[in-house]
């Protein structure tokens, strides 16, 4: 008998008809004699819908009610999913995540887990009760209702998982596995049948949302192996977990892009001391995440600064910026929206030369021009222009040899 975490995204728990699908699959999960501890999403694009009404009713909500207003999405489905269990015969229970509770810190609509009291979980399993537990949300220590961030369930689960020590924490999704590239874009995506903590932060980090990050960081921290999978068939999906010899040998194991940055720069800055400084002291102040930062070799004693941050933060820190410019002496501030991230990923990198040029030169085949560059020692990412974010990523699936001739589920 194990200790089953099961999470199910929205996309699974879309309709009435794919909540009694997720009934099934956990009645017989729990029927296979194992306790079962589910952790389920809002139904898809409930949470879009709340987030927009959000920004309907005033301009700047304040985070405090917007957690409130968007976590009740998840409110439904533990409740319908548990009387769907009920009706076919079991003992299930819906928890929200201030009952269990989940506590977080008080930082609204991006908090993090600080403890899970596992108590009335092992109290109900050992009377035979499936525990349905609302993912994305938690508590504070004043009792407010906070949120974890967009995707924040996938964290939900594998800090139950955690908490509980149980022996699988399984993320049932739309597609069966992690994939070499996003295969919604790319139908010749391979599924990846192991994958490491460290390649998978990156994916998640650089654009691939099937997981969200944090989830990673926690699995790695805590050990906790997930398995991505999906709740429309019972193919084996992907692993991630500790990384091993095999994992070495693969050159470059995933693409990611992301199209949600855009550009800033920051033209004719004064090459001296403390510049950099006073553009980004006040950006971290304003909670704005600076991501990629080039700057120019300086000519007549001038520079350009340019650096990405999410596009969500774009106006604020456009207007940070354009404020900070005429005390630094900078001629001006440019920006563009219309640029995206392209990223390869493999651990095989460490100990491989010559796959940053590969991908420069498949870039460069097709006419596409590199913006910026950044490398760590297991990722290489390239800002293009955004419309040729698609053949990009094509290429390089096809130059990295990851092409799968079947395509996916
Ligand atoms: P859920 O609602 O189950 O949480 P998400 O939409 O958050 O599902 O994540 C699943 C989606 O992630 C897939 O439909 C797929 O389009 C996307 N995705 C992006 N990159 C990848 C990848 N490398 N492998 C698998 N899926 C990916
Ligand atoms: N419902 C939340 C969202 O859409 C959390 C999740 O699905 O993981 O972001
Ligand atoms: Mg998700």
């Amino acid at each position: 008998m194990a200790l089953v975490v099961q999470k199910y995204g929205g996309t699974s728990v879309g309709t009435v008809e794919k909540i009694r699908n997720v009934a099934r699959r956990v009645a017989k999960t729990f029927d296979d004699g194992n306790d079962v501890v589910v952790i389920v999403s809002a139904m898809a694009g409930e949470t879009n819908r709340l987030v927009a009404l959000a920004d309907d009713i005033c301009e700047f909500p304040s985070e405090r009610e917007y957690d409130v207003l968007v976590s009740t999405g998840e409110q439904v489905t533990i409740a319908l999913l548990s009387m769907c269990l009920q009706s076919m015969g079991y003992n299930a229970k819906s928890y929200l995540g201030s009952q269990i509770p989940v506590r977080t810190d008080n930082d609204h609509s991006r908090a993090r887990i600080k403890s899970i009291d596992d108590k009335k979980v092992r109290e109900d399993l050992k009377s035979g009760t499936i525990i349905i537990v609302a993912g994305f949300q938690g508590i504070d220590e004043h009792g407010n209702v906070t949120t974890l961030g967009r995707g924040g369930s996938d964290t939900s689960a594998v800090a139950v998982a955690a908490a509980l020590n149980a022996d699988v924490c399984e993320i049932y999704t739309d597609v069966d596995g992690v994939y070499t590239t996003d295969p919604r874009m790319v139908p010749e995506a391979s599924k990846i049948e192991k994958i490491s903590y460290e390649e998978m932060l990156e994916m998640a980090s650089l654009g691939a949302k099937v997981l969200q990050i944090r989830s990673v960081e926690f699995a790695k921290k805590y050990n906790v192996v997930i398995h991505v999978r999906s709740s429309f068939n019972d193919k084996p999906g992907t692993l991630v977990m500790k990384e091993d010899q095999e994992m070495e040998t693969v050159l470059v194991s995933g693409i990611a892009y992301n199209k949600d940055e855009a550009k800033v720069s920051v033209l004719g800055v004064p090459d001296q001391p403390g510049i950099a400084a006073k553009i980004f002291t006040p950006l971290g102040e304003a909670g704005i995440t600076v991501d990629m930062i080039i700057q120019n070799v300086s000519r007549d004693g001038k520079t350009d600064l340019t650096f990405t941050v999410p596009k969500a933060d774009c106006k604020k820190a456009l207007k940070i910026v354009e404020e900070a410019a005429p005390t630094i002496g900078a001629e001006g501030v440019a920006h563009n929206e219309a640029i995206s991230k392209v990223s390869i990923i493999g651990v095989g990198m460490r100990s491989h030369a010559g796959i940053a040029q590969t991908m420069f030169e498949t870039l460069s085949k097709e006419g596409i021009n590199i913006e910026m560059i950044s490398t760590s020692e297991i990722k290489v990412s390239c800002v293009i222009d955004s419309k040729y974010t698609e053949l990009a990523v094509r290429v390089l699936h096809a130059a990295f040899g990851l092409d799968n001739p079947t395509s996916v589920e």
